[in-house]
């Protein structure tokens, strides 16, 4: 059984650089933005100004699916942050459009019993800041519709 996600009181926000700055606020628009290198085509992150797979330069941020699957996870319990209550699931998620790209995140709706390697799941948004320093967190959940094949 999975409790409803509560947004916690805090978040320990990034503060987004030129060049990562569309990954944090992509999801002002509902998009997963992931640095994609136009030579070799892979997509890649951290976002940097060339790809470390054939040194190109012409890379940019570039829509996902937005859909991966669990790879690692841990599930802390300690209180690290006032207002962000353990115990909550910290998970490495590989997307499916480039299982090479992992993103560091946490993982919600689903239970502690229920979180596994594997696990399909979908981004979703959750905005925090104001003005300049408004980012929009990708965070995970269990994917709710199967894609055909
Ligand atoms: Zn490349």
């Amino acid at each position: 059984m999975s409790s409803a996600y509560a947004r916690p009181q805090v978040r320990l926000a990034p503060s987004p650089t030129a060049e990562s700055r569309a990954f944090w606020t992509g999801g002002q628009h509902g998009r997963l933005l992931i640095q994609r290198c136009r030579s070799c085509g892979h997509f890649f992150h951290p976002p940097a100004p060339s790809c470390w797979r054939c040194r190109g330069t012409d890379v940019g941020p570039e829509p996902v699916s937005g859909t991966g699957a669990v790879a690692a996870y841990t599930i802390n319990r300690q209180p690290w942050i006032p207002g962000f209550e353990p115990p909550y699931i910290v998970a490495m998620v590989e997307l499916d459009d480039e299982p090479d790209v992992r993103l560091v995140t946490n993982v919600v709706d689903v239970s502690l019993d229920d979180i596994r390697v594997g696990l399909p799941v979908e981004v979703f948004f959750e905005e925090w800041g104001d003005g300049e320093e408004r980012v929009w967190l990708p965070l995970f959940r269990p994917r709710t519709s199967t894609p055909a094949g």
